[in-house]
């Protein structure tokens, strides 16, 4: 091996030294550069929630290497550090956002063209490239069960090999700009107490794991809707930042092979679908991925109709599971599965207010916000999206928690108001909200998606 390249590593949603395809082949040119690069101007700003985890785990990251951050335009920041350090690589594991996709390719150019160095990107983040998995006349799949066959097909075929950890030379010195992501002046500080929830960076990631293969896998099948149940991973965030690669939990929950650990692995492959999907319809953020939705009469968020979001924001909506749900939001910046379908069936069905606002608000408070996973979850409850529940699917938000949460434990460690006059009354009626959802949904059926 010689040390006398240098190449720049460069970080965005893959802060993991393991299974790190970018950081392999940058560690066999040379001396590796990590840098991330906070950049205002690329793609949609980060939400509340992901500002701290993000702050969090790059401070882990950089008490095990040399990780510089700077803050600026990417084109110019990497342009800065070539000319300063020397360095004649350049590489990433690619993002599926829609801008990460065009900067990125345009980036290439850029830097091949103009600071003439190597520059390479890999895939870190999904166990299938997007457009390696094709259906019988060679397009994209637009439904689930189809596609994750297929995908386990390839899988199995192919084998799943994490990358084996490099031996790395890094290259110091370079002086990092001063950048924070979560603000610790904020008060009241919305995160106090996450750190005991949460441990963000790669260390967190694979205990989290292995903790839920010891101790959740077994009961996932059965158990992954009940709130209340602590048999989900929560690896969202971990999978968000790149932390732990799908490719090393395929591997690690093989170990435990049944059915509890497909069905496992087959809700990861939820994440592969939303990705593909965001990549083949890269404008999933923003519209209805069946067009004919576009005519849905989404009440106007003035007056009533935004007394009735904020209530949904808080907590306050009357119905126990959806308070319960959104009030686990904001306390953890996370939510169950089941009650993340719940309140935003809610949101759409009961008060009629546009999936986008929902979205946002999720965005803005889960640490696992990610751009296709809510888009896909937003679109699938609002029957808007690929392969969606059917619109006329409205939750009863009351028999989803004699379900779900019978015994009422989730709601009242949330709520623990519920069942005492302090509680709100309901701010709809659920048969007339049921009515008014319906009467709705006659303008858009019937046209075609
Ligand atoms: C309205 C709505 C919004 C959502 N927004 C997000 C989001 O912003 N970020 C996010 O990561 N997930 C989102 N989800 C999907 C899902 O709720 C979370 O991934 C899951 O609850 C995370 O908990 P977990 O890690 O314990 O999941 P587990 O059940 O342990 O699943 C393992 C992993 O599989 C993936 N996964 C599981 N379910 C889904 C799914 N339905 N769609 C896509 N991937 C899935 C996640 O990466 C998850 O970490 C949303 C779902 C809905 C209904």
């Amino acid at each position: 091996m010689t040390h006398s390249h240098i190449t720049i590593w460069w970080l965005r949603q893959d802060l993991r030294l393991s299974d790190n395809p970018a950081l392999v082949w940058a560690a066999q040119r040379g001396k590796v550069l990590p840098v991330y690069i906070h950049d205002r101007t690329r793609g949609r700003l980060a939400g509340g929630a992901t500002k701290w985890w993000l702050q969090q785990s790059l401070a882990a990251l950089g008490k095990q290497i040399p990780l510089v951050i700077k803050s600026g335009e990417t084109a110019k920041v990497l342009h800065d550090l070539i000319a300063e350090t020397g360095a004649d690589g350049v590489c990433w594991n690619r993002c599926y956002e829609p801008w990460a996709v065009n900067s990125d390719k345009d980036l290439k150019s850029l830097l091949r063209e103009n600071a003439k160095v190597e520059v390479e990107s890999f895939n870190g983040a999904l166990l299938l490239e997007p457009w390696e998995v094709k259906n019988g006349s060679g397009t994209e799949f637009k439904v689930f069960t189809p596609f994750w066959k297929t995908c386990v097909g390839l899988l199995e075929a192919r084998g799943v090999i994490p990358y084996p950890p490099p031996q790395v030379t890094w290259h110091e010195g370079v002086a990092s700009d001063s950048v924070t992501f979560y603000p610790s002046r904020n008060e009241p500080d919305w995160a106090a107490g996450w750190d005991k929830l949460w441990q963000p960076g790669e260390d967190g990631a694979h205990k989290t794991l292995q903790h839920f293969l010891a101790n959740g896998l077994q009961h996932y099948a059965n158990g992954r809707d009940l709130p209340a149940k602590p048999y989900t991973s929560k690896l969202s965030p971990h999978l968000h930042f790149g932390e732990i690669s799908p490719r090393q939990i395929w591997v690690e929950a093989k170990k435990h092979a049944g059915a509890n650990c497909d069905k496992f692995l087959s809700e990861v492959g939820w994440r592969e679908f939303c990705h593909q999907l965001l990549y083949h319809y890269p404008t999933m953020v923003e519209q209805n991925w069946k067009q004919n939705f576009d005519a849905y009469p989404w009440r106007k968020l003035e007056g009533k109709a935004a007394a009735d979001f904020e209530a949904w924001t808080k907590g306050k909506t009357g119905y126990p599971l959806v308070d319960a749900g959104m009030r686990e939001l904001w306390h953890t910046g996370w939510m169950h599965n089941r009650v993340r379908m719940v309140t935003a069936s809610f949101l759409i069905k009961h008060l009629r207010i546009d999936w986008r606002e929902g979205e946002k608000w999720f965005w803005d408070t889960l640490v696992d916000a990610d751009q296709a996973n809510n888009a896909c979850g937003w679109q699938w409850v609002a029957g808007s999206g690929a392969d969606a529940a059917p619109y006329f699917r409205i939750f009863n938000p009351t028999s989803q928690a004699e379900k779900f949460d019978p015994q009422d434990s989730y709601i009242k460690k949330w709520v623990p108001e519920y069942g005492t006059s302090l509680y709100p009354k309901p701010i709809v009626d659920h048969e007339a909200a049921r009515k008014a959802a319906m009467d709705g949904y006659e303008m858009v059926k019937g046209e075609s998606a």
